[in-house]
């Protein structure tokens, strides 16, 4: 894994030799800083500015993939002609797609009672946010104490335990957060796949960026599919990515590069 700056010159050729690119990020932690409370996370002016700049040129595709919900997702960017991925890919809305993973939206009703029961056993634990998106839910636990995260983590097992061995949902962990997701055969990477399918363009040049392990998925894919992935949090071990930056201003700059060396057109105001 590199510095994306020491690998720039071959990157910036890679870059410039693509006929179409496609340009997926992740949200949370990647664009925006992460924030205690996800309902206090916003996308920093200047990184807005340039994935519009970004997203009007006809040669580049701009997809947000988040694990939010795709309605929260697509509020909290604001930005129209972006393809917003919300739920780990689950649901994708943009000008050449509009998708539901079917299998997903049969397991609501049991996303939704396990949200209850979590919602109910988890209710005393101070600092705790537990939070329904639709297809998958989020307990969020970055303002709780930390020697309570045991206790949380045993009656969160509880709960999955007690729905029964039937297999429809899964849990994914993230930075912070424990997440049930149906147990459909679905991530990001799946997600990334259908976008570069779906993109409107013979052989795009995929690039992903994400900073937690739920893009790992992502990572691999764009590698697969010939691009390159950017981790977000500086260099580790535990990452598939092919570079890393340290942090969403990093990412900024990187936007910033991506449109003075293949922004063909400015936007229109
Ligand atoms: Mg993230």
């Amino acid at each position: 894994m590199q510095h994306l700056w020491a690998a720039w010159q071959e990157i910036a050729e890679q870059i410039r030799g693509a006929k179409h690119i496609l340009l997926l990020s992740d949200f949370d932690g990647t664009l925006s800083p992460i924030a205690a409370r996800p309902e206090l996370a916003a996308l920093p002016a200047e990184t807005g500015r340039l994935l519009q700049g970004l997203a009007c040129q006809p040669h580049i595709t701009v997809v947000v993939i988040s694990g939010r919900a795709l309605s929260d997702i697509k509020a909290r960017v604001g930005i129209p002609g972006i393809t917003y991925a919300g739920n780990h890919g689950l649901e994708i809305e943009g000008p050449h797609v509009s998708f539901v993973n079917p299998l997903a939206e049969q397991t609501v009703p049991v996303i939704h009672s396990v949200y209850r029961e979590l919602s109910q056993a988890l209710a005393h634990i101070e600092g705790i946010l537990v939070e329904n998106k639709g297809l998958t839910l989020s307990v969020h636990y970055r303002l709780v104490e930390k020697g309570r995260v045991g206790e949380l983590r045993q009656l969160f097992e509880g709960v999955i335990n007690g729905t029964g061995p039937d297999g429809r949902i899964t849990v994914t962990h993230g930075k912070k957060v424990l997440e049930v997701r149906p147990a459909v055969g679905w991530d990001k990477g799946k997600a990334v796949d259908l976008l570069i399918n779906l993109c409107g363009h013979d052989e795009p040049f995929p690039m992903f960026i994400g900073d937690d392990l739920t893009d790992e998925d992502g990572f691999t894919l764009v590698k697969q599919r010939g691009g390159f992935s950017v981790f977000v949090g500086g260099l580790t071990t535990k990452s598939t990515a092919n570079y890393f930056v340290g942090s969403p201003s990093e990412v900024a700059e990187f936007l910033g590069q991506l449109l003075s060396i293949s922004g063909r057109q400015h936007p229109v105001r």
